[in-house]
């Protein structure tokens, strides 16, 4: 993922966050583990760094079908091309859960790690491979404990699911791309992919979350400010949601500036969408990106979070 410091649409923006009265009605009960989470994690970096190429990147490859398929899902690949790093190619990981709507919430991650560590404070330590627990393992726990948890309740969710686990985000940088828009760039090579081509139709996407970077001990949850400007309404009611379950001091009413990741191709394509994102992680990036910079606890409250949501979400335009 990429920071681009865009101040005017920070400063054109409001930080307004309302409350709706739909969102009173919570139901605090959770089926989501964080240990479970946890171990999913731990299952990840014990291959080593999933980084493009590596063995680790074909082995999670393999850990996430069959995990997914162990859970009674069908899972499905989108082979592509990278679209803008030469002779690469990827895959997409996704599965589909019915609910009482044809529409999609797309609940999503990255599964791939860097092969660098640019920020890492010792020059030595730079080229190499980072375990990226939080970055890529983290969240890919958390969708992974939501398709367990979120399995029975098959045909009585508001809302169709799909999970999407985006390969080839974490590269960026090192190919040289620097194109006029957003996703002309050496990141997030498998939602650029999957959203040009389709693969869930994107009439069909009632709207989509990314997750990332969602384990560390003191995350810092704010608004990606591109999402925020075309989608607030979407921001408005996740948070909302987050300040009745007591995630406040995790999910912040302020904006971060433009992040590229992979939501952005959604956003060109007008395609409702928003970034679940810690950037005050102090790790990324760095060797010292590994387990136990993981928090159970963190985990357990994005995943009950989305888990609330998935489960509760009815009309969220008036947010
Ligand atoms: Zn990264």
């Amino acid at each position: 993922m990429k920071k681009i410091y865009i101040l005017s649409i920070l400063i054109l923006s409001s930080l307004s966050c309302t409350d709706n009265a739909k969102a009173s009605e919570i139901d605090n009960k959770t089926d989501f583990s964080k240990k479970n989470a946890f171990e999913y994690v731990k299952k990840q970096t014990d291959m080593g760094s999933r980084y493009y190429g590596s063995d680790a990147h074909k082995n999670v490859k393999i850990f996430l079908k069959e995990t997914i398929n162990s859970f009674g899902y069908n899972s499905l690949s989108h082979n592509f091309d990278a679209p803008y790093i030469k002779d690469r190619k990827g895959e997409n990981i996704y599965a589909f859960l019915k609910g009482k709507s044809d529409k999609y919430i797309v609940i999503s991650t990255h599964f791939d790690s860097r092969s660098i560590a640019e920020k890492d404070p010792n020059p030595f330590d730079r080229n190499d491979p980072i375990s990226g627990a939080n970055d890529g393992a983290s969240s890919t726990a958390v969708v992974l404990e939501l398709m367990r948890v979120l399995k029975q309740y098959e045909n009585e969710l508001p809302y169709s699911v799909a999970f999407v686990f985006f390969d080839l985000e974490d590269d960026g940088g090192l190919f040289n791309i620097d194109g006029e828009s957003f996703t002309q760039t050496d990141w997030i090579q498998g939602s650029i992919a999957f959203a040009n081509d389709n693969i869930i139709p994107s009439d069909q996407i009632y709207f989509g979350i990314l997750l990332d970077m969602v384990g560390s001990f003191d995350p810092e949850f704010k608004y990606e400010s591109y999402a925020y400007t075309k989608n607030g309404y979407i921001y408005n009611y996740v948070w909302s949601t987050a300040k009745k379950l007591g995630y406040s001091n995790e999910f912040i009413n302020k904006q971060y500036g433009v992040i590229v990741d992979d939501h952005t191709p959604f956003l060109e394509l007008n395609i409702p969408f928003i970034d679940i994102i810690d950037m005050n992680y102090s790790y990324h990036h760095t060797q010292a990106d590994t387990i136990d910079k993981i928090s159970e606890d963190s985990l357990y409250k994005v995943g009950s979070l989305v888990e609330y949501i998935i489960k509760n979400t009815d009309d969220i335009k008036n947010y």
